[in-house]
């Protein structure tokens, strides 16, 4: 099963969206539809409402009066945290329900308003969020829902900033003018959600390309994604993508810190299923004494190739991707030479897609930047 968020301010045209992927086989699971659902006549939830704001909250025939709760729970900070209470977790187990009751192999497309206000990105395989600048969603709100045009602006006001949602947003879709089309999206869908439930990896040809601007803030969403999903470890992004101005294969590069391998071994599955299938155990090359094992994961998602390894932080190749990434970032002449070889080393091995010749050949030049990281790494401790 692969998790969506899918987010967008109010009038952005989320459902419009959810109603494309929907059409296309999509799960959908309707937050604001689960949050009407727990306050339904004869639930648990009214009951419990009323018992805290009063009988006057509901309506002749025993329905919820949103307008008079709205009332009484915006008043204070407190009456408000009173409904949360309430609502939240019922909402939330409504939502783990939904989601359990999916085929195994469903695509759930979580439509959720709050997802960045309520800090769940990490929970999902991928967050989609939808964009409408504002003037235009206050015109769809007026025009076509006939809201109240000030009830319209100060939800808009009340809710995440453009930039807060971009942030988050591994897929950005404009509906400010035609609504965009979900085809190329789909199918990242459907590759993505097949690789988690076979536990494959996302490849693809060996590909170097300049430096991306995009790339640390692609890095900081799925370093977020695989810290949460390994219980609140610490990533880092590391090797060739971590370098600004380095030309590089579009594969970003994360390290997972451990407290031993036992714990690599036991985080397996989740971060398997968080995204990150294993490949299996490896030895770095020796640049010196200690631990240069590793647990090796990648990237399900054809849209965003990764390479994770997991390591025992402050071991000796949890330290030296550390540090060759740190001497790159600040040693201009180190960084063109690499860049050089590089670029050399992929014109030469562009048809040994397995990449090993590719590695060997790099290893001369690797062995003399040794001793460059040891000065480099002198010099900050001095
Ligand atoms: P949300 O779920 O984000 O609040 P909706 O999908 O309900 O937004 O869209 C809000 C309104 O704008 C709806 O009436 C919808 O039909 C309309 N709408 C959505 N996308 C577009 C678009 N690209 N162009 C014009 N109208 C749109």
């Amino acid at each position: 099963m692969l998790r969506v968020g899918l987010t967008g301010g109010i009038g952005s045209g989320k459902s419009t969206i959810a109603r494309l992927l929907e059409e296309r086989g999509a799960v959908v699971v309707d937050a604001d539809k689960l949050a009407r659902e727990v306050l339904e006549p004869g639930s648990d939830g009214l009951k419990e409402v009323v018992k805290a704001f009063g009988a006057d909250v509901l309506n002749d025939d025993g329905t919820l009066n949103r307008a008079a709760l709205a009332a009484k729970a915006f008043a204070s900070e407190e009456a408000r945290q009173t409904l949360n209470g309430i609502t939240h977790p019922r909402i939330g187990a409504l939502t783990g329900q939904r989601m359990a009751e999916a085929p195994e192999d469903a695509i759930v497309v979580h439509d959720i308003p709050l997802l960045v206000e309520r800090d769940l990105a990490a929970a999902y395989h991928l967050v989609i969020v939808v964009y409408a600048d504002a003037e235009t969603r206050l015109r769809r709100l007026v025009g076509s829902r006939g809201m109240d045009e000030n009830d319209a602006r100060q939800r808009i006001a009340a809710q995440a900033t453009d930039e807060q949602r971009r942030a988050v947003a591994d897929v950005w879709l404009d509906n400010s003018g035609e609504v965009p089309d979900v085809t190329g999206l789909w199918d990242r869908l459907v590759g993505f959600e097949k690789n988690v439930r076979t536990q494959s990896y996302a490849s693809g040809a060996p590909i170097v390309v300049p430096y991306d601007e995009r790339w640390p803030a692609q890095a900081r969403r799925v370093a977020r994604r695989i810290s949460v999903a390994a219980g609140g470890r610490h990533v880092e992004h590391i090797g060739s993508t971590a370098v600004p101005g380095l030309a590089a294969k579009d594969v970003l590069d994360f390290q997972l810190g451990v407290e031993d391998v036992e714990t690599a071994d036991a985080l397996r599955d989740a971060l398997g299923q968080a995204g990150f299938p294993y490949l299996g155990q490896y030895e770095d090359t020796a640049r010196g004494e200690g631990d240069w094992s590793k647990r090796l994961h990648a990237g399900a998602d054809p849209g965003r190739r990764v390479n994770l390894h997991v390591r025992v932080e402050g071991g000796a190749g949890w330290r030296w991707a550390i540090d060759f990434r740190d001497w790159l970032r600040h040693d201009a002449q180190a960084l063109e030479e690499y860049a050089d070889l590089k670029l050399q080393l992929s014109q030469r091995f562009a048809a040994d897609s397995t990449a090993f010749a590719y590695g060997a050949a790099k290893d001369p030049w690797m062995e003399t930047a040794v001793k460059r990281v040891q000065a480099y790494k002198g010099g900050q401790a001095s």
